[in-house]
């Protein structure tokens, strides 16, 4: 019998669209002969789809809410029935979607950012008791949370980039303030973000005091908190982890940003990035950031997959790691894929393992 796998995209997030093209390229590659895919679209305003309205959302682009209003299939509301044994997603309206029985063996969540990568879906499906692939709610929170994030890297000795983490109230209580304290301890130029966000969206760096209020003013627009780091003159690498509780790093791959840095544009728009896969650094140093990439894996108390970005800079030759993505891009041109194709997993198999550590996660989860 088929696994049955329930394909979570869209969403009410920065990265929508991003996430269609993931979703797209999971689909395209989970092997027909294992499994029965089910697509569950989200669009941009958060309406769950079924049927034959995900394939819509994913071929328009972009949010397909107006169209949904009058089409049969749109599901207003999802109930999810507890079973001890198997997880069960069964829509009130729009079974069309669904095969005869409506259950649904394993969710692959291939939704990026907000409601989705942050573990609110996570929290979701453990209450509906549905298996996963991914992290849990812990991990995927944390994950997102840069500062958390930073927080617990400290703590396990992991070498952070110094940074500073305002709350939007404090920014514009005493705007003036805040900024006498980033450039007396951070300088210029240095990287504003909105703490929970990803695909560089509203992340700036800035130069000088006129700049460096603008992207307050931006990062604080998606955020209710703001992290400004110290900026790094720096090489760019990631890793690939895969696994749950003894997690494994592919080989390292470097990325050479487009733009002065690898922001939205230069990550999905003028297709002129590159990536080397293996990067061109010593053995020793790689060796050094695939246990960085588990350290953090584990500290962070992630599952299934991450991946974990690193800066060396150039001056002193230092390891930093940047962050961690619990649910990265995954299109077949996505680091993540590429990485494990290269460290002897192809994508087909690769979904394999990770529905296969969801599943294990599942049975290890009490
Ligand atoms: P994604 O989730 O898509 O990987 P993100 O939105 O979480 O990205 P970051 O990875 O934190 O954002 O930063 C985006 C890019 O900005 C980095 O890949 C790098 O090019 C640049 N960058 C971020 N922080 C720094 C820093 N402290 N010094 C130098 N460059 C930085
Ligand atoms: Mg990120
Ligand atoms: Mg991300
Ligand atoms: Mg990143």
């Amino acid at each position: 019998k088929k696994i049955r796998v329930g394909i979570v995209f869209g969403g009410r997030s920065g990265e929508h669209e991003v996430s269609l093209a993931s979703a797209q390229a999971v689909m395209n590659n989970l092997d027909p002969e294992k499994y029965e895919v089910v697509p569950l679209g989200i669009t941009k305003s958060g309406q769950w789809l079924l049927g034959t309205e995900p394939a819509k959302l994913i071929a328009s682009g972009q949010s397909v809410d107006s169209q949904a209003e009058d089409a049969n299939q749109t599901v207003t509301s999802v109930t999810f029935t507890g079973d001890p044994t198997v997880g069960h997603l069964i829509p009130i309206e729009g079974q069309q979607g669904l095969g005869d029985d409506g259950k649904i063996d394993v969710i692959f969540p291939v939704l990026h950012g907000t409601y989705g990568e942050d573990g609110t879906l996570q929290g979701l499906l453990e209450m509906a008791n549905v298996p996963y692939v991914g992290c849990g709610v812990l991990g995927a929170a944390v994950g997102m949370d840069k500062e958390k994030m930073k927080m617990i890297f400290e703590s396990a000795h992991l070498p952070n980039v110094k940074y500073l983490v305002f709350r939007r109230n404090q920014w514009e209580r005493s705007p003036e303030d805040i900024l006498d304290q980033i450039e007396e301890q951070l300088g210029y130029p240095n990287f504003v973000k909105p703490v929970n966000l990803g695909s560089s969206v509203g992340i700036n760096k800035a130069h000088d005091r006129e700049e460096l209020a603008h992207a307050m003013r931006v990062a604080a627009e998606y955020d209710r908190k703001i992290i400004i780091e110290q900026n790094i003159n720096c090489r760019e690498f990631e890793c690939a982890v895969l696994g749950n509780d003894e997690p494994l790093a592919s080989v390292i791959g470097e990325v050479i940003a487009s733009n002065e840095f690898y922001d939205y544009n230069a990550k999905y728009i003028d297709n002129k990035s590159q990536v080397i896969i293996p990067a061109d650094i010593p053995q020793q140093t790689s060796e050094e950031m695939r246990r960085y990439a588990v350290e953090a894996f584990l500290a962070l108390d992630l599952s299934g997959l991450s991946r974990v970005d690193f800066f060396i800079d150039k001056d002193s030759g230092k390891v930093y790691i940047n962050e961690v993505n619990t649910l990265p891009g995954f299109t077949e041109i996505s680091m993540y894929p590429k990485l494990w194709a290269a460290s002897g997993v192809p994508y087909t198999e690769l979904l394999d393992r990770l529905i296969e550590l969801a599943l294990e996660r599942y049975q290890d989860r009490q």
